[in-house]
């Protein structure tokens, strides 16, 4: 780190925690990403409410650092060289408030904790997705989706901080830019703080329904630590690890990651990963899928930081 950077970020962190923002700093990615691996980052912010959060984004501009918002870290990845800039943690926009057929859920609420609370009130829609490890505002940035349901199906609308202008504002699922795993740009200046999820009453055992959802996954899916899926399905729809599976590469292993041998598009901690070894492998996974079947797989995590430099 630079000495105007470790300067910068010692008097944000002075000045966050004298307005009463929880502060962390130098946390391994290890704690944050569920690779398990990776840089450090220099600083974490905590804010309780979103005059803090406000003030938060406003400290970390005026002393120039960069921002970035947390979810679950369950898609992303930290470079080994660190992420140098304040990361904001939303730990304390949760809670799950029933409404009628409605959940109104705090961005760091997690999709199985959403599923269950709304199962136990048989309310219906989350069953499919409760084995995502994500946290309603990462799922909501992504549209998280499995076995034929996306969480765009029962968005209603999302309460979200306008980083422009630094107001609150609220969107209508109509507004928001959804298809495959995207919100295109809707997001792009925004921390999404609060979401409202339309869901259907259901006499059904929708618990028994969860349960059978996610052993469905533990038998298809890794229990090691990963980012979930490396690539996007092809335009065609096909998915990426079909053809990594093809290419014959599960099991292939650089440094501490590895093509998991249950699924070919999941890339593993073994234990000792580096984000440069996850890095690698995903390089190795394109290239070969496009010399041998001209496919250009693209990348569903996402990455922050810099490179690891001696
Ligand atoms: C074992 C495993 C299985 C998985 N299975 C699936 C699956 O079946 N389907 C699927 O779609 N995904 C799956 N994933 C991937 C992952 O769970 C999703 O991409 C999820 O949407 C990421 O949410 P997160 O809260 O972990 O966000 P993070 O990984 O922390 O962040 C992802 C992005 O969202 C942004 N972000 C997060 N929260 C906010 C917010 N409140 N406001 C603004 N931006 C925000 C971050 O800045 C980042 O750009 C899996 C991952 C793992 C590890």
């Amino acid at each position: 780190m630079s000495t105007r950077l470790w300067y910068n970020v010692n008097k944000c962190i002075i000045a966050l925690t004298s307005v009463g923002v929880d502060v962390a700093r130098q946390v391994s990615a290890k704690e944050i990403s569920l690779f398990r691996a990776g840089g450090v980052i220099d600083l974490i912010a905590t804010p309780h409410t979103v005059t803090e959060l406000v003030t938060t984004i406003e400290l970390a501009r005026s002393h120039h650092l960069p921002l970035f918002t947390l979810g679950g870290g369950s898609n992303l990845l930290v470079k080994d060289g660190g992420y140098h800039g304040v990361a904001i943690s939303l730990k304390h926009f949760n809670g799950i408030l029933l409404d009628d057929n409605h959940v109104f859920v705090g961005a760091s609420e997690k999709l199985p904790h959403i599923a269950y609370f709304s199962a136990k009130n048989q309310l219906s829609g989350l069953e499919a997705l409760s084995g995502i490890p994500a946290t309603i505002g990462g799922a909501t940035i992504k549209n998280a989706g499995c076995y034929g349901v996306e969480i765009s199906d029962i968005i209603e609308a999302v309460t979200l901080l306008d980083l422009n202008s630094l107001t609150i504002k609220r969107i209508s699922r109509a507004e928001i830019d959804y298809s495959y795993r995207s919100s295109g740009d809707t997001f792009k200046n925004s921390i999404v703080l609060y979401v409202r999820l339309r869901l259907s009453p259901s006499n059904g055992d929708l618990i028994k329904s969860i349960t059978d959802y996610r052993a469905k996954r533990l038998a298809s899916q890794p229990t090691e630590p990963s980012l979930g899926s490396v690539f996007l399905k092809t335009p065609e729809g096909v998915s990426a690890g079909y053809y990594v599976d093809k290419a014959r590469l599960k099991g292939t292993r650089i440094g501490g990651a590895q093509i998991s041998d249950k699924h070919a598009n999941f890339i593993i901690n073994t234990g000792c990963a580096t984000a440069t070894d996850y890095l690698k492998l995903t390089a190795l996974m394109h290239d070969v899928v496009y010399k041998k079947y001209k496919i250009s797989l693209q990348k569903e995590i996402d990455i922050i930081g810099e490179d690891y430099s001696d």
